[in-house]
């Protein structure tokens, strides 16, 4: 079987059934309690008063519901919502075309925002701040610049690396929401979600261990769950108990942190290349073929939240932790020895 990669961002490809689990409402919402309450006062309140909501800026790891919150800001206001990229939108004309389509109090959605070529992201600022842009019309000698009103809208852009927006567009944004990982208890609710709506029995020990393998992360518990749900309807009765769901994991080589063979790649390059650090980001970044602030900003998160890095002023350090999930307890009583801090 090829290895079940949760960082693949098809991995909820599925998109019908997509379409099913994903929520339509914040109520239907689970986790990120103070994004969601928030938003419910500003969306309320621009709807009282009758104006389109201010521009928000989504940003976090991969999977965590940004483009969840983007439509369920377009469901709660109640308007019409066209969907874009970063790197789809090559020439301020592609912005041109969709911006003057939008009626008022639309969203916007703007996925990996920080990939905006700099001459459309300078013409989204006039956009956001007076819902006006400067259109070119002729060519050579006659061409002149005419300025044109937009309806007013609302902006929603979302990225995972907001170290890589500029101050000015980050400015624009008067909402600026950083999604956090999700909580087991917030995991095993959203599973239980999706299983009620798929119409498949779950025990409750195995919503656990879904939750538990899914790095705290929405879309690869859904992932996961699918999975299990075809193991279970194959080799069982279509219902999902612990066995299965274990058995169905273990397939799917997602170990028991739910960590995957990039975590772990991780894990080993700082205790066996570096001795277990400090090591520099920008080395752990070389060992796994990304850029620094990838790393930084989509790989690391979860493994110092969890607890299986320090980030120090010299560097990583892998914690005792890290050592005990690969099994590596001899090399760390070697480094103790090594350091004189066992006795
Ligand atoms: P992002 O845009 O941050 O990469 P998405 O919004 O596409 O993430 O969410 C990924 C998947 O996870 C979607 O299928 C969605 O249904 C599910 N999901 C995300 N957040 C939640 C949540 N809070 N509750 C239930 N399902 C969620």
């Amino acid at each position: 079987m090829a290895d079940f990669d949760p960082r693949d961002t098809n991995v909820d490809k599925d998109k019908d059934l997509d379409g099913i689990i994903r929520p339509q409402g914040l109520e239907d919402f689970t986790g990120q309690k103070e994004i969601v309450s928030n938003l419910n006062i500003y969306i309320k309140a621009a709807k009282m008063r009758g104006d389109a909501l201010d521009h928000v800026l989504f940003h976090g790891p991969p999977g965590l519901g940004k483009t969840t919150l983007a439509h369920i800001i377009a469901n709660e206001m109640g308007v019409n919502m066209k969907v874009t990229s970063g790197p789809v939108l090559d020439k301020p004309g592609d912005l041109a075309g969709l911006l003057t389509s939008l009626e008022t109090g639309d969203v916007l959605f703007v996925d990996e925002i920080h990939r905006l070529s700099p001459e459309v992201e300078e013409y989204l600022y006039s956009a956001m701040e007076d819902y006006v842009i400067d259109i070119m019309i002729d060519k050579g000698p006659g061409a002149r610049s005419v300025r044109l009103s937009l309806n007013p809208f609302t902006l929603v852009g979302a990225t995972t690396r907001s170290g890589l927006l500029t101050a000015p567009l980050r400015e624009r944004f008067g909402i600026n929401c950083a999604l956090e990982y999700y909580d087991t208890a917030e995991l095993i609710r959203i599973v239980k979600r999706s299983c009620r709506i798929l119409g498949v029995a779950i025990d409750e020990e195995a919503s656990l261990e879904i939750a538990l393998r899914s790095r705290g992360t929405p879309r690869i518990a859904n992932a996961l769950l699918r999975r299990v749900r075809d193991f279970a309807q194959v080799i069982g009765d279509g219902h999902i108990d612990i066995e299965i769901a274990r058995y169905a994991l273990d397939k799917l080589k997602i170990d028991k942190r739910g960590l995957d063979s990039i975590d772990n790649k991780i894990l080993k390059t700082i205790i066996s290349t570096f001795k277990g650090g400090p090591v520099g980001a920008n080395t752990i970044a070389t060992s796994i073929s990304e850029d620094q602030g990838t790393y930084e900003e989509v790989y690391e998160p979860f493994l110092i939240k969890e607890g299986f890095i320090l980030r120090t002023q010299r560097g990583r350090v892998a914690t005792e932790l890290a050592y005990k999930h690969l099994g590596l307890e001899d090399e760390l009583l070697k480094r103790k020895i090594d350091e004189g801090s066992l006795f």
